[in-house]
């Protein structure tokens, strides 16, 4: 608390992000991250940005990169945005695009930044029940909105909605801003891009954090019509001309460029999932369907919080939410297949 902050200062209640400690042998499945780097073209890409280049400002349109990413989903150049990191992304979307005098609405397990957004923009919102299967019911949107923001696949369940799904909650809000925050579809979802091209409402958001082990570069995007992307440039702006440096701009382009890597890291992945979850419902967990590259699973016999402490104790960080709806639940990243198999042999001793 300080007089010198403003009003709005003293009432936000920012995003507490998964915690990045510094402990020997940490396994660590807590944040999302690509348990493989990245493509090893990109640290050539960028020690190449990295000398005499850097006196000079960067591209403040990224134009190369949203070039390459165009050609990469299909679009043109100017359906594409780019930010530093997809939270940057969706924060600008949030300023720009969601905020209208009906209610934004988003389900009431999700990701946690929206509220925050939301607050920081005053944003009015209202939260949507998951089903009882902690799934998006679409029927449950059909209520007057100003705009809808869904992670597919959701996080922290994991769950996704086909793009049928999503194409019959375009049919059903055609006038309204709706996005798509895809962070996790490289890992079994079916991305929304495809309907970019019939529904200039529709906003699809991606990051190189998870699926092309970028998290440390910040890089993420939006895919959209021409008018929602002018929209979100605007903003964007008006509050930071240069958001990717020189090393992130060149990096991002050279990940887009190894297809082969992307593929091989994201089939790993998934394949590791498969022995993740079966593992924990071999040992009593209740465990989602995920197409993430994180599952969500709960014990009937064992709090949340317990079980989180007692993977710390073996060096071993999964996430755990406040939420009263999901505070026995942990989100475990999918890490490699070694990883997987530590975290099944620790929790085999923690149950007993
Ligand atoms: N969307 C979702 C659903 C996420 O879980 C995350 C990661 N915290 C992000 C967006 C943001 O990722 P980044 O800013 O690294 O692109």
């Amino acid at each position: 608390m300080s007089r010198f902050w403003s009003a709005l200062t003293h009432e936000l209640e920012p995003y507490v992000p998964g915690e990045q400690p510094r402990i020997e042998g940490l396994i660590k499945l807590n944040t999302n991250e690509s348990p493989y780097g990245p493509s090893p073209k990109v640290a050539e890409a960028i020690v190449a940005e990295a000398g005499e280049a850097l006196r000079l400002y960067p591209d403040p349109q990224a134009s190369a990169l949203r070039q390459a990413l165009g050609a990469y989903h299909g679009v043109t150049a100017d359906q594409v945005f780019v930010g530093n990191g997809s939270d940057e992304v969706l924060a600008h979307a949030f300023a720009g695009l969601l905020k209208h005098d009906a209610p934004l609405l988003f389900p009431d397990v999700t990701y946690s930044f929206y509220p925050v957004w939301a607050r920081l923009f005053d944003v009015a919102f209202e939260t949507v029940a998951l089903d009882a299967a902690m799934r998006v019911r679409l029927a449950d949107y059909r209520r007057p909105a100003g705009a809808i923001i869904l992670a597919n696949p959701n996080a922290p369940t994991g769950v996704a909605l086909s793009r049928a799904e999503i194409a019959s909650l375009l049919a059903d809000h055609p006038d309204i801003p709706v996005v798509i925050d895809e962070a996790y579809v490289d890992f079994g979802g079916e991305s929304a891009i495809p309907l970019v091209a019939d529904h200039p409402n529709l906003l699809v958001v991606r990051t190189m954090s998870k699926s092309r082990g970028l998290a440390g570069l910040r890089v993420g995007y939006a895919i959209g019509s021409e008018d929602l992307v002018e929209g979100l440039t605007r903003v964007k702006d008006s509050f930071n001309s240069y958001p990717l440096g020189r090393p992130a701009q060149a990096g991002a382009i050279a990940s887009v460029a190894d297809e082969a890597h992307f593929q091989e890291a994201r089939l790993a992945v998934i394949a590791a999932r498969k022995t993740m979850s079966e593992g924990l419902e071999g040992l009593g967990f209740e465990v989602l369907p995920s197409a993430a590259n994180f599952v969500f699973a709960r014990h009937p016999a064992r709090a949340g919080a317990d079980l989180a402490a007692a993977l710390r104790e073996r060096a071993i960080l999964v996430r755990r939410f406040g939420a009263p709806r999901i505070a026995d639940w942990l989100r475990i990243t999918v890490g490699t297949p070694a990883q997987v198999g530590r975290l099944l042999a620790a929790l085999a001793e923690i149950l007993g």
